[in-house]
């Protein structure tokens, strides 16, 4: 059988820790490609670059392999890793391992996710992977979670424009549950903006916030890694709300034909 091409990428910059954890686990299954952020780019979501150069470096990881760069967001990468770094040929991009969830209503804030999305954008199968739990973080459950993941998706295959979103809680490997296949969950914060004064007196802002998710329901990805469990959801591009569509068209005619009354 020809060896599967992994492009891997993340949001947290090509050196994160998290990087390093996902290409160990994913050796063995295939010639992997790590194509991410010279820099951290979290919360960039799936934000691309349009308007100035691109640049992408060689470097090498701390295990000593070679990777490339790029001053790009997540999804830049990707679109170079594919392109320019692969050449055209690629079977799988994994997303990750992200320092932090990422559920919920979180996820198109996400460039870990949304570089998966623009993988899946591309034509290819697409995995994004997500440690959750307080800092610091750790990759020891996750990374063997995501070869698994991996394996299992190689072997069943994924729909065309669906990609998975895997979040792993931040345990020692032994408490980790198993895998719940969830749908999103509601993610709330308050108190999202922090007003300051400057020294000059003038205000400004933080957008902060803390989670103030509730309960929720263990079939949900917030729930799932509430409980300890493996949350993996499937995400779908086509965000059109489809029983909403059915609403809309009954709408009065002057709606769509511009004779407002
Ligand atoms: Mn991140």
């Amino acid at each position: 059988m020809r060896l599967m091409r992994i492009l891997l990428t993340n949001d947290d910059g090509v050196h994160a820790p998290g990087m390093l954890a996902l290409k160990r686990s994913l050796e063995g299954l295939g010639e992997l490609f790590v194509v991410a952020p010279e820099r951290p780019r979290s919360a960039a979501g799936h934000a691309v670059t349009l308007h100035k150069p691109l640049r992408l470096a060689e470097t090498t990881l701390a295990d000593g392999s070679r990777a490339w760069c790029s001053s790009g967001t997540p999804s830049d990468c990707v679109s170079l890793g594919f392109e320019v770094v692969m050449d055209g040929r690629a079977d799988l991009l994994v997303s990750g391992i992200n320092d932090g969830a990422n559920l919920g209503w979180d996820l198109t804030y996400s460039g870990t996710v949304m570089a998966a999305m623009e993988g899946a954008i591309l034509g290819l199968t697409a995995i994004a992977v997500s440690v959750s739990g307080p800092a610091p973080r750790r990759y020891d459950g996750a990374g063997p979670v995501a070869a698994r993941v991996v394996r299992a998706v190689m072997r069943q295959g994924l729909p065309a424009n669906v990609l998975l979103n895997v979040n792993v809680p931040s345990l020692d490997p032994s408490q980790l549950g198993e895998i719940v296949i969830t749908r999103q969950g509601r993610r709330e914060y308050i108190d999202r903006i922090v007003r300051r004064h400057d020294p000059a007196g003038r205000e400004y802002y933080w957008l902060s916030g803390s989670v103030e998710d509730g309960v929720q329901p263990i079939d949900t990805d917030v729930g799932a890694v509430e409980a300890g469990m493996i949350s993996v959801t499937p995400l779908q591009l086509d965000m059109t709300a489809h029983p909403v569509r059915e609403d809309l068209a009954a709408w009065p005619d002057w709606m769509r034909k511009g004779e407002e009354p």
